[in-house]
């Protein structure tokens, strides 16, 4: 699925795009948030030409075509439509479609900073406002693109690997390329005892499963093989997940980075080498998941490797 070629576009989509890193300039001082309005600074032509250059050979063309940016998808059209990557036969009905999970992320963990005022306000009511009225948006774009239109078709994509000692399915295209992070992990631990302590500690890794995020009617990047959940054999009393700890105490989002149970910063950096954001990045904070999301990252200015 990923062409050995993706280094070369990369640097390609880099000197297309010299100004990326300068959305850095908007960075927020705290964390990220796995919401709509940071990402809708980024046009519609840099989303899509992320896009294409993330998966090569699978994205064929990058147009402008009827008004809009548009990608070619395996031989379908996928339009931008404001973010949330619609086909042609979906566009009359676009208001209906929340925009899909561009997030934004960058290098690191940005300085702890307890959120306030009004985006605490927000915060505190976000996952009453989502039970109540669950963002959904439209699948197509990732289901074409994992070839998943279906449980069934999902099923049928996943091969089984070892990685840090525990076995489960995901996608077969991702498959060589969790191979490497694990090796990689492995050989980092050999020099750091806080990575093998972490890694001793695991308790399950949990990764293809057919659903919808929590609290949306939106299909989850777990439906397609491509996203890992790592928690540990006991979280001693640490946060790892937004809505199990919302569930709790509406101030869920005043819990610390230190209050919550996160993997080495190097884990996740070799992780993101090879096309995965962390969710402990987000304000919506997951930090048990990563999902394999390389437009994202080479949206903000990041490079990714092929294995
Ligand atoms: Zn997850």
């Amino acid at each position: 699925m990923i062409p050995r070629s993706i280094l070369c576009l990369v640097f390609a989509f880099l000197c297309i795009f010299p100004a990326f890193p300068q959305n850095q300039k908007n960075r927020r001082n705290g964390p990220n948030e796995e919401d709509d309005d940071i990402p809708q600074r980024i046009g519609a032509e840099q989303m899509m030409r992320a896009h294409a250059a993330a998966y090569p050979g699978i994205i064929s063309r990058v147009e402008y075509r009827n008004g809009d940016w548009a990608v070619l998808l395996r031989e379908k059209w996928f339009y931008h439509a404001d973010g949330r990557l619609l086909p042609e036969e979906r566009l009359p009905e676009a208001e209906s479609y929340a925009r899909q999970s561009f997030y934004s992320y960058f290098p690191g963990l940005p300085p702890w900073r307890e959120p306030r005022g009004e985006q605490a306000e927000r915060l505190k009511n976000i996952l009453t406002e989502r039970r109540t009225n669950p963002p959904k948006r439209d699948p197509s774009f990732y289901d074409t693109l994992w070839q998943a239109r279906s449980k069934d078709e999902a099923a049928a994509n996943l091969v089984h690997i070892k990685f840090l000692g525990k076995i489960f399915a995901v996608h077969r295209d991702l498959a060589a390329r969790l191979q490497k992070i694990d090796s990689l992990i492995e050989e980092a631990a050999k020099a750091d005892s806080g990575i093998r302590r972490w890694i001793d500690g695991i308790g399950s890794i949990g990764a293809w499963n057919w659903r919808n995020v929590a609290a949306t009617a939106s299909r989850s990047y777990h439906s397609y093989g491509a996203a890992l959940d790592i928690l540990p054999k006991d979280l001693q009393g640490k946060a790892t997940y937004w809505q199990w700890t919302a569930d709790k105490d509406p101030e869920w989002y005043k819990v610390p980075y230190s209050g919550r149970w996160n993997p080495p910063l190097s884990v996740v950096k070799i992780f993101e080498r090879y096309g995965f954001c962390w969710g402990g990045k987000w304000a919506l904070f997951d930090t048990m998941h990563f999902e394999y999301r390389p437009e994202i990252l080479l949206l903000y200015g990041m490079e990714v490797e092929n294995p």
